[in-house]
């Protein structure tokens, strides 16, 4: 059987090598003759995974020594309330960027929870020559005192991904959930990361938070005890049994991501691989993308076909070729390819092949 390339936004695909391994291991794990699923996460052999774990994740994000690094449960969105909930006690406010799906709902999310005056929002799309495109506001000149400011780098939904690192009065809380990990950044600029596993890192379920230990001072609300990072910190992201088989998995991807010349290299490939698809859309009339050039994202490439009638066809043809899961959000319709680390280059050069072709079939 040819190969299939999964272009799905999240669960992703994982590195096949990752993948055999943890086939290999499923009923035996490091000779014990049971899988890691089963043995206690209290047990010697747990703990030193996810010793290796946190060792490895430091040293690909490069993580300074200030900051803990957290393994807990929910996924991306649980981290819209913790954060609330962990730095917003006493009426503390927060400010929020809106650059799309994501970071709209993060919004909606913290106004639940807090009185809606403490959540400030700011929409920092605007459409430019019918494109859209992210004007990032001078946030120095913001005469108001905020505990955070929130952001989502690359909003998966939409395509639209910042590149800059903020430059900001106020700690930095960002949702990398989509692209930690494909690009370097300088950890020591924000205040808190956050990312749902299921692009980047491993199976939904897990997030995986690095937080500034000063950010620990601030105030909380009454919260669960395993939503609380103070918590979390104090039993090594233990105090209830931890996703154990996700944090393996997170394990065996960060060594594999080592093994295969660290972030800078996934950036690299992650650069050419959107090119490749960018390109391919540009030069074709036969498709078009919303996005300004500054802003498209690496991570989730979303197009649509000019003709949408054709939509249908393009889907179940893709998917003969061994091309799934590139139908758009249902938000915004249309074609999106999600390309995450584990996505080879042959994958988008089988893309774009395809959607020339295709293009070609029914100009
Ligand atoms: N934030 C971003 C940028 C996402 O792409 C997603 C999910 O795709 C989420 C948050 C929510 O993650 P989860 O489904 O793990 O809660």
């Amino acid at each position: 059987m040819s190969a299939i390339y999964n272009f799905c936004a999240g669960p992703a695909m994982l590195p096949q090598a990752v993948m055999q391994k943890a086939q290999q291991e499923l009923i035996d794990w490091n000779g014990l003759g049971v899988s890691v699923m089963e043995i206690s996460h209290r047990s010697k052999e747990f703990i030193a995974l996810t010793e290796q774990a946190e060792v490895t994740l430091r040293q690909l994000m490069h993580i300074p020594k200030n900051y803990h690094v957290l393994f807990m449960h929910g996924g991306g969105r649980a981290q819209f309330s913790n954060v609330v909930n962990n730095f917003l006690g006493d009426n503390g406010r927060a400010l929020y960027l809106i650059s799309g799906q994501w970071s709209s709902s993060a919004v909606t999310e913290a106004r639940k929870l807090v009185d809606e005056s403490q959540i400030d929002s700011l929409n920092i799309v605007e459409k430019v020559d019918g494109l859209n495109q992210v004007n990032l506001p001078d946030l120095n000149a913001i005469d108001k005192d905020y505990r955070y400011v929130h952001y989502c780098s690359n909003e998966t939904v939409d395509g639209i991904e910042i590149f800059e690192e903020l430059d900001s009065p106020w700690p930095v809380v960002a949702d990398l959930s989509s692209t930690i990990m494909s690009h370097d950044i300088d950890v020591s600029k924000y205040g808190l990361i956050y990312a749902g596993a299921q692009k980047n890192i491993g199976p939904s379920g897990l997030s995986i938070v690095i937080v500034r230990d000063d950010m620990l001072k601030l105030p909380a609300l009454p919260q669960s005890s395993i939503m609380d990072y103070r918590v979390a910190v104090e039993h090594g992201s233990m105090f209830n049994t931890p996703p154990t088989f996700a944090w393996y998995l997170a394990s065996e991807v960060f060594a594999w991501l080592v093994a295969n010349g660290g972030v800078s290299a996934m950036a690299e490939v992650n650069q050419q691989k959107a090119a490749l698809l960018y390109d391919c859309i540009d030069s074709n009339p036969f498709y078009k993308n919303g996005v300004a050039p500054h802003n498209r994202s690496r991570m989730n490439v979303t197009f649509q076909l000019v003709n949408d009638a054709l939509d249908g066809e393009f889907l179940k043809q893709a998917e003969k070729a061994g091309l799934v899961a590139l139908k758009g959000h249902r938000l915004v319709g249309g074609m999106r390819a999600s390309i995450y680390n584990a996505m080879p280059l042959a994958g988008v050069q089988k893309l774009v092949n395809f959607m020339n072709q295709f293009a070609t079939q029914h100009a």
